[in-house]
């Protein structure tokens, strides 16, 4: 099941694998792996549109929280599929108080804030000292930027993304500690996933539709039995899901856009250093095992 592309959906975004926006679901697999078996990929292929589909939350409701994810098994799947550019699709919560629920943002940096993750393939092997100036494809960023351009979306180009480990949500206390240390927005998942794609030498690229306030950011009251106990209300509920469901559209012209880009970005080369050194070889499985 080879695509160069593929997709990787937080919550919400399984939704597409019933609704039929992307045509056929023509494949379905599990991988095996050294870390375990992958989630569910999924292969969609319509006009010309060709890619995988992972939901790394699970595939109904939000059965797997972040700090449960495998990560690595998912990212290695995504490789020996052959995968070459990964856009991830999340829907954290706001720091940056110019922002609003509902907009779109495309981080450029993350700060990590997770704790006890597996974080490498690369364990007891002496390598993965790998630069990350842009942790996120350039290129990829660019295509994204052009996407939204086209679409006529609202979003934001830039955006540091804290990356939380949950499943709790944040004090208000430490959501002004991220927003003193330049956290413009907070969410669970894109560490480990972005730095394991690049230690495959895949590129990676993050879509945020922002889903609510931060703690402390906008004073809400506890309410019990409603969605994070209050700290959305219904106004903002329906401008997130309006957002969400923007989805398939968005993927569809991001695709259609990268698909026709050379691959000219640092990330393919990330482990280049080590095979100039013949450290490594050029088969990445030689890397892990
Ligand atoms: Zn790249």
């Amino acid at each position: 099941m080879d695509a160069k592309f593929a997709v990787i959906a937080g919550s919400g975004g399984y939704d597409i694998l019933r609704n039929g926006d992307f045509g056929t679901n023509l494949e379905c697999k599990k991988i095996p792996t050294p870390f375990g078996e992958s989630a569910p990929i999924h292969r969609f292929s319509k006009d010309g549109i060709n890619f995988l589909f992972l939901s790394r939350h699970g595939e109904e409701r939000y059965s797997i929280s972040a700090p449960f994810v495998n990560y690595r098994a998912n990212i290695w799947a995504l490789k020996e599929c052959e995968v070459e550019r990964i856009i991830s699709w999340s829907g954290p919560g706001i720091i940056n108080i110019g922002f609003s629920v509902g907009d779109f943002v495309l981080p450029h940096d993350i700060i990590d804030e997770t704790k006890n993750r597996q974080y490498t393939f690369f364990e007891k092997k002496g390598i993965g000292f790998i630069r990350h100036k842009s942790p996120f494809c350039k290129e990829t960023r660019e295509a994204l930027i052009k996407t939204f351009h086209e679409l006529n979306l609202k979003f934001h180009n830039n955006g540091v993304y804290v990356c939380t480990q949950g499943p709790r949500l944040e004090t208000a206390a430490e959501i002004n500690k991220y927003k003193i240390s330049g956290g413009d927005l907070v969410g669970m998942t894109l560490i480990p996933e972005t730095f394991l794609a690049r230690e495959l030498e895949m590129c990676y690229a993050p879509i945020c539709y922002l889903t609510n306030f931060a703690e402390g950011i906008s004073d809400r009251p506890f309410k019990k039995g409603e969605l994070f106990e209050g700290m959305i209300n219904n106004d903002e509920q329906k401008k997130a899901s309006f957002s969400c469901k923007r989805f398939p559209v968005i993927i569809r012209k991001s695709i259609e856009l990268i698909q026709n880009l050379e691959r000219n970005c640092s990330c393919k080369n990330a482990m280049h250093r080590y095979k100039k050194d013949g450290i490594i070889s050029e088969d990445w499985r030689s890397w892990i095992q």
